[in-house]
C-alpha cells in the first residue's frame, strides 16, 4: 500500500518505521526540521530542549525491544536515576512529597496525618467515588496538602479548576500510594521507585534530537509541506498531488483538513466540540546554573510562575559543550515574555543566567470527560475512509514518546490486518 503519514514527531516516524518494510510510505512535515515536539538546538554548543527535556524509558517490553533495535544502548545513552526534587517552604524535598513528610514542619505534619487517617476511616465507610482530577488529589492526600501544594502546583501546569479536569488521563501517571505506603516511606525514608521515569536513557549526544535523527534514517520525508487538503475519492487519498491507499495524521485533531471534517460532520461527529478543545503552551528559558545533582526542580509555590526547572545539563556532559557553567531549562506555563522570564529566574536557585528562550503554543492536551468518547467516533468514522488519527494532538492523550510508540503499534498491527485481509 501507499501510506502518506502527516507529522513527523515520534508518533509519525515510530509508525513510519514499523510500515516501512511492508508498504511505500511517505511522511509530510510542515517544518524545515523534523521531530514535532522533542526537537533541540544547539546554542554556542550547548544542547536546548525547546520544549521540555525529553527523557525516555517504558514499562512496555515490546516498546523497549523495538526502541532498542535502532540504537546501541551501552555506546550511545546513558541510564540516569531520576533525581527529583521540590522547592517548597524555601527548602528543597524529596519527590513525590507525600514520601518526604518527614522533612515539612512539625506542625503541618499533624494536620497532614489527622487529615490521611480521618480519610482512610471514611473510606472505611464508603468507598470514594473520584469524580474528578480535583476531588482525588483533595480525598488521597487531605485538604493541607491538597491546598499547599497539589492545587497550586497543578493549577500553574494547568491553568484550570482542577475540578473540571477528567479522571481518565491519570492512569499511571502518577504515584498514588494509599495511606500505609506513606508511612513507610515515611519512616524507611524510601526514594520514589515505581514511577515510569524512576530512572531513564538519554542519548550521549543531542538529547532527543538524536532519537528522531536516527528514527528518520530509511524513511521518505517531505519537509516544509504543510497538509491542509485532502480529497477522498473511491478509496483513493489524494495528498499534496499523489495517490494514496491510507492516510495517519499525526497533527492537531483541531486542524483536520477541511474534507475530512465534513465526513466527520456527515457522520454525526461534534466537530465543533473537538474544534474547541484546549490545550496549554509553555515557555522555555534555556539557562546558565550552579552545579547540582537534581534532575527536575518543581516548584509549587505562587511567589514566582516558573513551574519547574529541568536540569538537562546534568543529563549528558555533552549537552554543556559551549558553556563554562551547567545549563538547565526553566518552564512556565503559558505564554511568558522573555523579559518576564529573566525576571522570574532571579527568584530561583542557582544563579540562574538567561541564554535562550521558546514559546511552544501546544504543550499539554487538556481532556474533559467527553474527550475520549468523541475522539473514538472520529476514529471510527475515518478508520472507514483509510484515514487513522495518532499522537497526542490526533488523538488528544497524554502521551509520552514510549505510549505514542505503543499507540503506533496498535495503529501498525490494524492497518497490516485490514491490509491481509484484502489480499
Ligand atoms: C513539556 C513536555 C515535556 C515532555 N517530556 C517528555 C519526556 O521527558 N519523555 C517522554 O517520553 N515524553 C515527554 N513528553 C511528551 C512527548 O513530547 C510527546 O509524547 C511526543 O513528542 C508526541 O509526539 P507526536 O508525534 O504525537 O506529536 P508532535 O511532536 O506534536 O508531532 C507532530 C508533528 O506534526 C507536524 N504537523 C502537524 N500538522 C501538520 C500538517 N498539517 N502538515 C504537516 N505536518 C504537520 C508538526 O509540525 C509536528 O512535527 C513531554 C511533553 C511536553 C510538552
Amino acid at each position: 500500500m501507499k501510506v502518506a503519514i502527516i507529522g513527523s514527531g515520534i508518533s509519525g516516524l515510530s509508525i513510519a518505521n514499523m510500515l516501512n518494510q511492508k508498504h511505500q510510505v511517505t511522511v509530510f512535515e510542515k517544518n524545515q526540521k523534523i521531530g514535532g515536539l522533542v526537537k533541540c538546538e544547539r546554542i554556542n554548543g550547548s544542547l536546548f530542549h525547546k520544549v521540555g527535556g525529553h527523557v525516555f524509558n517504558s514499562k512496555n517490553q515490546k516498546v523497549l525491544n523495538w526502541f532498542w533495535s535502532f540504537f546501541d544502548i551501552e555506546n550511545e545513552f546513558v541510564q540516569a536515576k531520576r533525581k527529583a526534587k521540590i522547592l517548597f517552604n524555601g527548602k528543597i524535598i524529596g519527590y513525590p512529597i507525600e514520601n518526604y513528610l518527614y522533612l515539612l514542619d512539625p506542625e503541618i505534619v499533624k494536620k497532614i496525618i489527622n487529615e490521611l487517617l480521618t480519610l482512610q476511616k471514611e473510606e472505611k465507610k464508603a468507598p470514594l467515588d473520584y469524580s474528578d482530577f480535583g476531588t482525588f488529589l483533595q480525598k488521597n492526600f487531605g485538604k493541607t496538602l491538597y491546598q499547599q501544594y497539589f492545587e497550586p502546583y497543578n493549577k500553574k501546569i494547568w491553568n484550570i479548576d482542577l475540578h473540571s479536569v477528567s479522571m481518565e488521563w491519570l492512569e499511571g501517571k502518577l504515584p498514588m500510594p494509599n495511606l500505609e505506603e506513606v508511612i513507610q516511606s515515611n519512616i524507611f525514608r524510601e526514594e520514589e521507585n515505581n514511577m515510569v521515569h524512576s530512572y531513564f536513557y538519554y542519548p550521549k549526544n543531542n538529547g532527543s534530537q538524536f532519537i528522531v535523527d536516527r528514527l528518520k534514517e530509511n524513511l521518505s520525508i517531505t519537509t516544509r509541506t504543510e497538509i491542509s487538503e485532502v480529497d477522498i475519492n473511491n478509496g483513493n487519498l489524494k495528498i499534496d498531488n499523489q495517490l494514496f491507499d491510507k492516510l495517519i495524521y499525526c497533527g492537531d485533531v483541531r486542524k483536520l483538513p477541511a474534507n475530512i471534517k465534513k465526513i466527520l460532520e456527515e457522520n454525526n461527529v461534534d466537530v465543533k466540540y473537538l474544534e474547541q478543545l484546549r490545550s496549554n503552551g509553555t515557555s522555555n528559558l534555556f539557562c546558565e546554573t550552579d552545579e547540582t545533582d537534581i534532575s527536575w526542580l518543581y516548584i509549587p509555590e505562587n511567589f514566582t510562575k516558573a513551574h519547574r526547572i529541568i536540569y538537562t545539563g546534568n543529563f549528558s556532559k555533552t549537552n554543556n559543550s559551549g558553556s563554562i557553567r551547567k545549563t538547565c531549562v526553566v518552564e512556565f506555563s503559558g505564554k511568558v515574555s522573555e523579559d518576564e522570564m529573566e525576571k522570574e529566574i532571579t527568584l530561583l536557585p542557582g544563579n540562574l543566567k538567561a541564554i535562550l528562550s521558546n514559546y511552544e503554543p501546544n504543550s499539554y492536551v487538556i481532556q474533559d470527560d467527553k474527550t475520549r468518547a468523541e475522539i473514538k467516533k472520529a476514529k471510527d468514522v475515518l478508520g472507514r475512509y483509510g484515514v487513522y488519527l495518532l499522537g497526542r494532538f490526533a488523538e488528544w492523550e497524554y502521551y509520552n514518546m514510549d505510549k505514542a510508540i505503543e499507540a503506533a503499534f496498535e495503529l501498525a498491527n490494524t492497518i497490516n490486518l485490514d491490509n491481509d485481509t484484502k489480499n
